[in-house]
């Protein structure tokens, strides 16, 4: 029996992440990341009206869409889908048009000071030398996990068939890879 195509995904447990931006602050020294820019970020919610309040704490970054908006946009080829179906930049092809920008349900994407889209690689050169992202290596409460979502037996693929998830913007259509458990 032939094994199905890797597809990279994460998880992110909202009951675990304390938002201490860890994973920020990993990424941000990982990828070189210019001041004032970043390739994931906290997002806190609270919900509920009191004294029947909930909070909910967030770690995003782009969702490596199976049909992602931003390649089909891309004018040059420079957004393409890699191994795994993550999805890339190349810097050289990218002329900063932003129509990727536009088109990104997310707002995962933005223009480097030197003139290229940038975005969260899943740290795929770190995954090629097997090991994690930075974000999921740094992140105290393990509330991050990387894998393949088509191996059964990956970490990942557990989680979402063992807890209950939902994605951002489930109406777009992109069919997102980054899963928050609730
Ligand atoms: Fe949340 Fe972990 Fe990021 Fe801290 S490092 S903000 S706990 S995801
Ligand atoms: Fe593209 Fe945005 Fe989806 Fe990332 S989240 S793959 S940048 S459309």
């Amino acid at each position: 029996m032939s094994r199905a195509a890797r597809r990279y995904a994460m998880t992110v447990d909202t009951r675990l992440c304390v938002g201490c931006k860890a994973c920020v602050l990993s990424c941000k020294a990982e990828n070189d990341v210019p001041d004032g820019f970043c390739r994931d970020w906290i997002v806190e919610d609270v919900a509920g009206e009191f004294p029947k309040l909930s909070a909910e704490i967030r770690s995003e970054r782009c969702n490596h869409c199976t049909d992602a908006p931003c390649v089909k946009a891309c004018p040059t080829g420079a957004s393409h889908v890699n191994e795994g179906g993550v999805v890339l930049v190349t810097h050289g092809k990218c002329s900063g048009c932003k129509a990727c920008i536009a088109a990104c349900p997310y707002d995962a994407r933005f223009v480097h000071p030197k003139g290229y889209v940038d975005k969260c690689t899943f740290c795929l050169h770190r995954v090629k030398k097997g090991l994690e992202p930075g974000c999921v290596a740094v992140c105290p409460t393990e509330t991050l996990t990387f894998g393949d979502r088509n191996d059964s037996s990956s970490a990942v693929a557990r989680k979402l068939a063992s807890r209950r998830w939902k994605v951002n913007h489930p109406e777009s259509g992109a069919e997102p890879n980054l899963f928050f458990l609730v």
